[in-house]
């Protein structure tokens, strides 16, 4: 049985002084939510919020008695050097994050980020020890000419090149995002957004074997509210959601993570 994986992208939003005041709400949320609370002692779900570089210390030590994992929204491939603005696998595990984005669409879109670095952000982020979560996820144009399944084939393919099946499963998580529905209000349906992820889990099938692929943990991504978690999160081939603006709010967020038990 997979575990539920409910996490908060929080993009270029709260600095440290706002992360310490979210994670002591959030907190307060979690406190009043037992379900909650056993859900993830269980391990039946896991809450995980990606934050800004310049928050992860204080959302890492906010969140040291709370059940949530904190992760980053990008690393850089190499262990350190002349790379200016960017953070490494071995800064992100050194202040007790433990999981990292990759290629998230607004990295490869606005930054260009493409495959090729991603794979090689993917293997430094797993040989050091984080859990990397890939993001893939077609443009309208590309969902309109037909493309999607191309695209998030070559992203998927691309993007895990040189892994191990069981690597995948213990330390990938990938994150279907169409990028038409990030930020946008419109959420894919619930049946189009399964289709995606139940080709996602046949993509480990081939590429590794099909234990990999009932293991891997596959979300949704792209407008996700407390109103549309539980259509998404009933789909067999949905384990859990990245959420973006509607992780902002801790009242919103709990009540996503409520809807997803
Ligand atoms: C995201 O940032 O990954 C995201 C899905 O954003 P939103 O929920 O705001 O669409």
């Amino acid at each position: 049985m997979r575990r539920k994986f409910i996490a908060g992208n929080w993009k270029m939003f709260n600095g440290p002084k706002a992360t310490s005041e979210f994670l002591n709400k959030f907190d307060a949320e979690i406190k009043a939510a037992p379900e909650v609370q056993k859900a993830v002692a269980d391990g039946k779900e896991e809450i995980a919020f990606f934050v800004p570089a310049v928050s992860l210390l204080t959302a890492v030590c906010g969140a040291k008695e709370m059940p949530v994992i904190i992760g980053a929204q990008n690393t850089h491939w190499e262990k350190s050097g002349a790379f200016t603005g960017e953070i490494s696998v071995p800064m992100i595990t050194e202040i007790g994050a433990t999981h990292v984005l990759i290629g998230h669409s607004e990295r490869r879109h606005i930054f260009r980020e493409i495959d090729e670095e991603l794979n090689k952000k993917v293997h430094a982020a797993v040989e050091g020890g984080l859990t990397a979560v890939l993001c893939v996820g077609e443009t309208l144009e590309e969902r309109e000419s037909g493309k999607a399944f191309e695209v998030i084939k070559r992203q998927f393919v691309e993007g895990l090149k040189g892994m191990e099946g069981k690597t995948v499963a213990e330390k990938v998580i990938v994150a279907y995002e169409p990028v038409w529905a990030i930020g946008t209000g419109k959420t894919a349906s619930d049946a189009d957004a399964e289709e995606i992820c139940k080709f996602i889990r046949g993509l480990a099938a081939e590429s590794y074997c099909a234990k990999t692929a009932d293991e891997l943990i596959v979300l949704y991504g792209g407008s996700v509210k407390p109103e549309n978690t539980k259509g998404i999160i009933s789909q067999p081939d949905i384990d859990g959601v990245l959420v973006g603006g509607a992780s902002l709010k801790p009242e919103s967020f709990i009540q996503i993570v409520k809807n997803a038990l």
